[in-house]
């Protein structure tokens, strides 16, 4: 059986469990996950009863090598709602069928319904979120190798641009050479847009590269990614260039304190909320609690923000094979920011950190 038929399976146990009688998948990184296709356009129907992928002729060829055997491909108009209401008639007739309410617009709910009910096959449509998403929590080997790659691609092109010097370049000349690095060394791009902040813009978590030439004695917020076998990274290193004014100095010590602290509470059985407090308190100990506005991280796999959610409204418990990323931030208005990210793997007794970039090491006289 491949991966995708597996998935699949479980998937439809799933269904079963939540007497459903097939899954209309809207969300191309759900549909690339449950059956292998890998484009712009389709849609996945799976139940019980029959699994096709809907797409238009542009995938015609590659999805037929793309998506399993047992999977029907079917090959119609860009606009693929006739298709799928008679796929959902032929699958599920009797049935309940949910629609990823999370990816589905209500317009397009509405249209899709409609269809379905012309279709006059005694179905009842359903809103359902977090399905899929919630079997692509936990990786594979395989899917971890891939993220593996792309976490060292991001840790050769930062090194290449790093060794290069910062001072002098603008922002959007370092981030420019960050993304060409990354397709030279077989990326098949940035998981995002690059961050690139230095000085004042650094106190923007997420600030676009500018025109702004990097000066002495500022910090740099470098925030980047890549993507490989359809898998993405997500790194950020802090990097100052000379001297800091003891303010930043401060707070990338205990930026760095912080991280360091979440990544070592990084262990099955913690949950996200209470690994968002682990980093959270110890900044907050140090006065810098309101600089620090965002969650502590997210998880991190066919897309660059995924589930788990790592923040104080985190429900979900850390299990081995989740990834995510570990990345406090302090940022002080006209000043500059820090930010740390490390990519992790938690593991059966802890974690494992899949960035390898080396971070600044800073001593403020005060932390
Ligand atoms: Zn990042
Ligand atoms: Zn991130």
């Amino acid at each position: 059986m491949s991966v995708f038929a597996e998935r699949r399976a479980r998937l439809r146990a799933l269904l079963a469990e939540g007497e459903l009688s097939a899954l209309v998948v809207s969300h191309l990184p759900n549909v690339r996950y449950l059956t292998g296709y890998i484009g712009s356009n389709a849609v996945a129907v799976i139940g019980p009863d029959g699994e096709r992928v809907l797409t238009d002729s542009r995938y015609a060829v590659s999805a037929r090598e793309q998506v399993d055997d047992e999977v029907d491909v079917v090959i119609g108009p860009g606009d693929l709602t006739a298709d799928l209401a008679r796929a959902v008639a032929a699958i599920a007739p009797g049935g309940r069928v949910g629609l990823e309410a999370a990816y589905t617009s209500m317009a397009r709910g509405a249209q899709l319904t409609a269809r379905i009910a012309e279709a006059d096959a005694g179905i009842e449509v359903t809103p359902e979120v977090g399905r899929v998403e919630g079997l692509r929590l936990i990786k594979d080997e395989d899917e971890i190798g891939a993220i593996v790659r792309a976490a060292d691609m991001v840790d050769v092109a930062l090194a290449d641009v790093l060794a290069e010097g910062l001072i002098g370049r603008a922002e959007r000349d370092v981030a420019f050479a960050l993304q060409a690095g990354l397709f030279r060394i077989g990326a098949e791009g940035p998981s995002f847009e690059i961050i690139v902040a230095a000085g004042p813009n650094g106190a923007k978590p997420h600030a676009v590269p500018g025109s702004r030439v990097i000066g002495e004695g500022e910090l740099v917020v470098i925030d980047l990614g890549a993507i490989a076998d359809g898998y993405c990274s997500d790194m950020t290193r802090t990097v100052p260039t000379g001297q800091l004014p003891e303010a930043l100095a401060r707070a990338y010590d205990v930026c760095a304190q912080a991280q360091r602290a979440a990544l070592d509470a990084v262990h099955p059985g913690v949950t996200c909320a209470e690994l968002d407090a682990v980093a959270r308190d110890l900044i907050g100990a140090a006065g810098l609690g309101d600089a620090f506005g965002h969650g502590l991280g997210h998880g991190v796999g066919l897309e660059i923000h995924e589930a788990p959610r790592v923040s104080r409204e985190g429900t979900e418990t850390l299990r081995p094979g989740m990834v995510v990323t570990i990345e406090p931030g302090i940022y002080l208005e006209g000043l500059g920011g820090v930010r740390i990210e490390d990519l992790v793997v938690v593991t059966d007794d802890g974690a494992r950190v899949l960035s390898h970039s080396p971070k600044a090491a800073i001593s403020s006289t005060t932390v």
